[in-house]
């Protein structure tokens, strides 16, 4: 076993032990040299008797419990403090311990991490995934760093990474003693980072292999069997078209969403009437409200609207909403795009712009989960009304860049409303 049990004075260096028994050996030598320079002693027991009082005097004995554990060593009590106090203050879980591999200092991360831990006892007693274990019995043994990293499944599920790194610790006797310091980062989010991205490459890639597909399938019997069919070529080229057009929809929704992510973190800061920004989208989707035999009702204030705002991507961010009023919601005939004057949960005054709709409504549990990229409540359903399931996620991140929010009401049968929240432009800015 790599964790050795000994007290950790057994592996006191030997500088600090010849301090230690210095002058015990200093006084014997002279008394002993005195005793054989009167001739009270012949040499050879005198080299005998003080070769027996070394090693008496450098023997490591064993303290008794008390003393071992106040033993936070040999280490100097200044620095003892001093270290307990970096030990507390470092932000993630952190354990000092003796080269034994016993619990010198935890801060309270670490307690709250492992609450088996106990001072001056063993860690591998408190930690008991077997890759910390065996990473500290490594780290003890060849004093090198080690790393490793687990999976905890109690009491939540989280990936965690444990450094351990050899530290030398001032001792009271001007030596230095080897510590670990085991440091505990968590990598849960770095994780479900890795995992939407690795989802949301499957998911983009499976949206473009299935028109793609079907392109390559229509070109094939273009090629062969309906050769020389007007009808069919007519009919397989207008199919055809409406697939690359959702390959195109999808790769300029793909391209938005990465470059409203990109520019997240800036604000805008051109001030944009809203009220001629929802006219237009209005406007341009007039063709699909006859087409589905929906009535788009505006009831907007006067002009203007003013918010900190990207035009453009206002406009995508109104349009996805308004054309999914008409596109899901088209069974109500009816669409009403509206504005509230509200005021934000910290109190700040913002524009609400509602789009409702009169159709089947949304069930309940998909609510949460409408903003996800690729979310559908019917695959089917959006495909054939030639969705892409990134609409609602660009609405989201549009907002999010805008410091706007979107909230969303629906019940079933009852149509649904999404709102969209922007805090108002102060006319000072
Ligand atoms: P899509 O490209 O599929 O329209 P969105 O992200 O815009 O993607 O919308 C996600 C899903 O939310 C849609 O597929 C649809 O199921 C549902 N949805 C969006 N708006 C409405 C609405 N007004 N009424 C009912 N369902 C809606």
């Amino acid at each position: 076993m790599a964790i050795d049990d000994t007290p950790s004075s057994f592996f006191a260096p030997w500088p600090d032990r010849l301090r230690h028994a210095g002058l015990i050996l200093i006084a014997a030598g002279l008394a002993l040299t005195a005793l054989v320079t009167l001739g009270e002693l012949p040499p050879a027991p005198a080299v005998v008797v003080f070769a027996l009082i070394a090693a008496a005097a450098l023997v490591p004995w064993r303290k008794d419990a008390a003393a071992s554990r106040d033993d936070v060593r040999t280490v100097d009590p200044v620095e003892t403090a001093a270290v307990n106090a970096i030990v507390a203050g470092m932000p993630d879980p952190a354990v000092l311990l003796d080269r034994a591999g016993r619990v010198l200092h935890l801060n309270a991360a670490a307690a709250q991490l492992a609450p088996a831990l106990r001072k001056n006892e063993l860690a591998q007693f408190a930690l008991r995934s077997p890759e910390i274990v065996s990473a500290l019995r490594e780290a003890i043994a060849t004093t090198q760093p080690r790393r490793a990293t687990y999976h905890d499944q109690v009491p939540v599920d989280r990936w965690m990474e444990l450094v351990i790194t050899p530290v030398a610790v001032p001792t009271r006797f001007g030596g230095t003693d080897k510590c670990m310091l085991m440091t505990f980062h968590d990598l849960t989010p770095l994780r479900r980072v890795e995992e939407m991205r690795a989802d949301f490459v499957a998911n983009a890639s499976h949206e473009l292999r299935t028109p793609l597909a079907a392109l390559s399938g229509f070109i094939d019997t273009l090629q062969g069997p309906a050769k020389d069919d007007p009808k069919a070529r007519e009919r397989f080229l207008g199919i055809m078209h409406t697939q690359a057009t959702r390959m195109a929809r999808l790769i300029d929704d793909l391209l938005s969403l990465s470059r409203v992510e990109l520019s997240a973190h800036v604000r805008p800061d051109t001030l944009v009437d809203l009220v001629p920004i929802i006219a237009q989208v209005v406007d341009g989707l007039e063709p699909l409200a006859r087409e589905r035999q929906v009535e788009i009702d505006v009831d907007l204030p006067e002009p203007p609207l003013s918010i900190a705002g990207d035009r453009e991507e206002l406009l995508r961010l109104f349009e996805n909403l308004i054309e999914n009023a008409l596109k899901y919601g088209a069974s109500g005939g009816r669409v009403i795009v509206s504005l509230m004057n509200a005021r934000s949960t910290d109190g700040a005054p913002e524009y609400r712009i509602l789009v409702r709709d009169f159709g089947p409504g949304i069930a309940p549990e998909h609510l949460p989960r409408l903003t996800e990229r690729f979310y559908r409540v019917d695959v089917g359903d959006s495909r054939s009304q030639g969705g892409t399931g990134l609409g609602l996620s660009l609405v989201k991140h549009i907002l999010a860049r805008h410091r706007g929010r979107l909230l969303i009401e629906s019940a079933p049968k009852n149509g649904a409303t999404f709102t969209a929240c922007f805090p108002q432009a102060r006319l000072s800015s």
